[in-house]
């Protein structure tokens, strides 16, 4: 049952703001690509913030602030608390901003050593150790999930809002839209180590449908059973290690995979 957002009446014209942490931009493609949806969104709501697609105005009061990218610069924490400030609704958009992506594979390493070893002039690069979600350092009120997110995602996140009710996101896993697809399972027939039985929907079992495994990068499901996969990787003939890298994709920092990777590498605590 959907739940009401008392803070955005039902019917209001939106003001909305896309605000880019660190990422790939690829979420806020998922936007661009709307294409005519796009022109049919604009007539709905006032798009006052969005560098990538022109509006610039950072410091404005918005309904709707959406978020891609995680906290990964020292400057990001404080923009982020005067983001949280002047929205009424905030929703982060993606793996980076969600889990903080495929970047916080550097939490659980050196860092500054990673920094030298690309970099000539790591110096001048200002770089917090950590990449974090959003929701470590402010209040999310919706999450959307995917790496990247999806158009149909964003159209519904925002049409629920216009509606006046609660976004919701499905919890389900990638392996129940394989079954709607009728996709031939990669892990039953090739023996393929697919993270969709942990996975949530929401891509419409896309990497199953052209015959290759999940990698798991619209992040965990509701209760995702990662000790029972992690065993069935085994009975494939992965190493610990193999199954730790399984887990430790693009939402490697997301707490079940995060927990699935560590405890197949067999650590006693936590990195
Ligand atoms: S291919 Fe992967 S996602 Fe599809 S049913 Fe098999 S295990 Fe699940
Ligand atoms: S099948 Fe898995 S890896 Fe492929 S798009 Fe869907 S969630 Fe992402």
């Amino acid at each position: 049952m959907p739940t009401r957002v008392p803070v955005i009446p039902a019917g209001r014209r939106l003001r909305i703001a896309v605000h880019k942490f660190s990422s790939c931009d690829g979420c806020q493609l998922a936007f661009l690509n709307l294409g005519e949806d796009l022109l049919r969104l604009a007539r709905e709501v006032d798009i006052v913030h969005f560098a990538e697609a022109g509006p610039v105005d950072p410091e404005a009061e918005v309904d709707v602030a959406f978020i891609e990218g995680s906290a990964a610069h020292p400057g990001d924490v404080p923009r982020l608390r005067g983001i949280r400030e002047r929205s009424r609704f905030l929703v982060t958009i993606g793996a980076c901003a969600t889990a903080g992506g495929l970047q916080a594979l550097r939490n659980a390493a050196d860092a500054p050593a990673w920094l030298a070893a690309v970099y000539p002039s790591p110096a001048a690069i200002e770089e917090l150790d950590d990449s974090t979600p959003i929701s470590a350092h402010v209040r999310v009120d919706f999450q959307l999930w995917g790496c990247p997110v999806t158009g149909r995602q964003v159209l519904a996140t925002v049409g629920s809002l216009l509606a006046g009710v609660h976004p919701a996101d499905g919890g389900d896993k990638v392996c129940l839209e394989c079954k709607r697809r009728q996709n031939v399972c990669v892990l039953v027939s090739r023996g393929l180590p697919c993270l969709g039985p942990v996975t949530r929907t929401g891509c419409g079992a896309l990497c199953p449908a052209y015959g290759r495994d999940c990698y798991g990068c619209f992040g965990p499901s509701d209760l995702p059973g990662t000790d029972a996969l992690a065993r069935r990787f085994e009975g494939l003939g992965l190493v610990p290690g193999a199954v730790a890298r399984q887990f430790a994709g693009v939402n490697n920092a997301a707490p079940p995979f995060h927990e699935a990777a560590r405890r197949a590498r067999g650590d006693a605590g936590d990195d």
